[in-house]
C-alpha cells in the first residue's frame, strides 16, 4: 500500500490546528491560564488524531527522527496512576488505550489522564476477540458462501456497535473524544477495517510489545530495547492488576531511550509528525 502523505503543511491538518488556536483564543478570555493550556492540549491532540485517516491501520510513525511514542491497554485500572507517576517522573506523554466498559468505575482517573496531558484512545468497549466471534458465527459455513457473509457482516456490525459504545462511555465519564482505537490482541481484518471507518476511527496497533508475557523483566527487556528505534509504537498494559513488572520495564525503556537521545510524543504526534506514516498492507 502507498502512504499518504500526510505532513503537518497537509491541509486538513492546517485547518484542525487552526480549529485549536482559535479555541485557545475564545477560551482564555473566560478561562484560567491553566485550564486554557489544557484545553489547547486536547484540542491539539483531538485535531492531530481527526488529520488521521478512519479505517486505516498504524503500526509505526515515520523512521525521519528519533521519536517513539509508548502505549498503553487495557486500563483505566488499579496501578494506571502509578504508570502515570512514573512517566510524569520522566516528564513524558504516552496514549492510553481504554477500555470503554472500565471507564466509568474510574472516570476520575481517564480525567487525570487527561489533564496530564496524556492522550486518551479506544480499545473498545468489551475487549471481545472479534475473530473468535467472527469464526464461531460462521462456523459450519463454507467460505464466500452467502452464509459466511452473513456472519462476516454481524461480526462487523457487532463491532461498530462496541467501538460506538465505547466512544460514548469515554465521553460521557471523561469528557473526551476519541479518534484512535486498538483492537483488542491487534485483529486485523478488511471488515475490522470497515467497521472502524465507519465508526469513524484510524486503527493504531504496536511495533513490539511484551509485557504480558510469562517472564520476569530482565528477560523481556532486552527486546523492548531493541525496539527503541524510529518511529517505533511500543505497546505496554496499565489495565489489571499488579503492573509492577510493566513499570519496571518502562522505566528502563525511558531511561535507555533518552540517553539515545529519544524523544517520547503520543501517537498522534508521531502519526503526524514530518514524513508519511506507514500502513501495513492486508
Ligand atoms: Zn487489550
Amino acid at each position: 500500500m502507498t502512504p499518504t502523505p500526510n505532513t503537518p503543511s497537509h491541509p486538513p491538518l492546517r485547518a484542525c490546528l487552526k480549529i485549536a488556536w482559535d479555541l485557545r483564543h475564545a477560551l482564555s478570555r473566560r478561562r484560567s491560564p491553566t485550564t486554557s493550556a489544557l484545553l489547547l492540549g486536547l484540542a491539539l491532540t483531538l485535531s492531530q488524531a481527526l488529520a488521521l485517516e478512519p479505517g486505516r491501520l498504524y503500526t509505526r510513525g515515520p523512521a525521519t527522527g528519533k521519536q517513539l511514542a509508548l502505549t498503553f491497554d487495557d486500563g483505566p485500572g488499579p496501578d494506571t496512576l502509578k504508570v502515570a507517576d512514573l512517566l510524569d517522573r520522566h516528564r513524558v506523554h504516552a496514549t492510553f488505550f481504554l477500555q470503554g466498559n472500565l471507564v466509568s468505575n474510574r472516570a476520575d482517573v481517564v480525567r487525570e489522564l487527561a489533564r496530564r496531558g496524556h492522550e486518551l484512545a479506544s480499545h473498545t468497549s468489551n475487549h471481545r476477540n472479534y475473530l473468535a466471534h467472527y469464526r464461531s458465527l460462521a462456523a459450519g459455513t463454507n467460505p464466500g458462501s452467502p452464509a459466511a457473509q452473513k456472519a462476516e457482516t454481524r461480526a462487523r456490525n457487532d463491532l461498530i456497535t462496541d467501538m460506538r459504545l465505547a466512544h460514548s462511555e469515554i465521553k460521557h465519564h471523561a469528557g473526551i473524544v476519541t479518534r484512535l482505537c486498538r483492537m483488542p490482541y491487534g485483529i486485523d481484518r478488511p471488515w475490522v477495517r470497515d467497521a472502524a471507518r465507519e465508526a469513524g476511527y484510524a486503527l493504531v496497533n504496536w511495533t513490539y510489545g511484551a509485557d504480558w508475557e510469562p517472564k520476569p523483566a530482565h528477560e523481556l527487556l532486552p527486546g523492548y530495547l531493541n525496539a527503541i528505534q524510529p518511529g517505533a509504537i511500543l505497546l505496554f498494559h496499565d489495565g489489571g492488576r499488579n503492573r509492577t513488572k510493566t513499570i519496571t520495564l518502562v522505566d528502563a525503556v525511558i531511561q535507555d531511550a533518552k540517553s539515545k537521545g529519544y524523544q517520547f510524543v503520543t501517537v498522534s504526534q508521531l502519526l503526524t509528525s514530518t514524513a508519511s506514516p506507514h500502513a501495513v498492507a492486508p
